[in-house]
């Protein structure tokens, strides 16, 4: 069985397709779909497809670096409640993202302390959205060295160095989908270097398509093409892929 560890079936992108993309993926031998959070306006839209398919999807709880402004601590305040209502299985995805822009700099690294203490506090695993703000990453990590963090790199993009660097100052894994099937994605010589117990598998559905879909809707159900191609990197068997990495999940998430 696979384990996908990072989807968004309540993303409108989806539209009335969510049930039977997940049918599908269960029906592909992907027996799990972790959902990660994104902020107050989606929350409620996630639990409840979320409570349709209590056998094959978790939730994680967190405030997306995307999502935030100066307005950040009522959307803190917004998510606490949801720690008591709900189970989860990580804080995330919570982050830094400077891509679309450094407006919200201050805001996205308060938001990340505070969510990093938050997850020490519940005992839970972190789940990172990380683009275009490495070196900052790994200052926030080594002051949150004290907390001995656990997680997932999501969409991991870091090179071999950087990542060797985070691993100073916490344990973490990396999420790898379907970036690593792209021609020229670079990704495949660093996914070479990488012990196959550190990855886990996702899709960020429904962004991110592996090839042959890249451009469509991306689904749990193509779990197994990444596999495919993390064995062919690494010149291992897919069964191999599939056990080593569904058992990281189950350990890193407590699944
Ligand atoms: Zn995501």
């Amino acid at each position: 069985m696979y384990i996908d560890t990072h989807t968004h079936y309540y993303d409108e992108a989806f539209g009335q397709e969510a049930d039977a993309a997940i049918a599908r993926a269960v029906e592909a031998g992907v027996g799990l779909m972790l959902q990660a959070d994104v902020d107050s306006r989606e929350r409620d839209a996630m639990f409840r497809i979320g409570h349709r398919h209590p056998e094959h999807l978790r939730q994680m709880l967190g405030l997306y670096p995307g999502s935030i402004d100066t307005h950040w601590q009522e959307e803190i305040d917004a998510l606490l409640p949801w720690f008591e209502k709900e189970p989860v299985v990580a804080v995330g995805e919570i982050g830094l993202d400077y891509h679309e822009g450094k407006d919200f700099v201050k805001e996205q690294k308060e938001a990340l302390r505070v969510q990093f203490e938050l997850a020490a506090q519940k005992d839970l695993p972190v789940n990172i959205h990380l683009r275009d703000a490495t070196a900052d990453f790994i200052a926030a990590v080594k002051d949150a060295a004290h907390l001995h963090l656990r997680g997932n790199l999501h969409c991991f993009g870091l090179s071999l160095e950087a990542w060797r660097e985070v691993s100073r100052y916490g344990d973490w894994n990396v999420g790898i989908g379907g970036v690593v099937t792209f021609k020229n994605a670079g990704l495949a010589q660093t996914v070479a270097e990488i012990p196959l117990d550190r990855i886990l598998l996702e899709t960020d559905c429904p962004y991110l398509a592996p090839v042959p879909h890249r451009g469509h809707l991306n689904e749990s159900a193509y779990i197994p093409l990444i596999a495919a191609k993390i064995a062919d990197i690494k010149g291992i068997p897919v069964e191999t892929v599939e056990a080593v990495t569904t058992d990281n999940a189950r350990k890193l998430f407590r699944l």
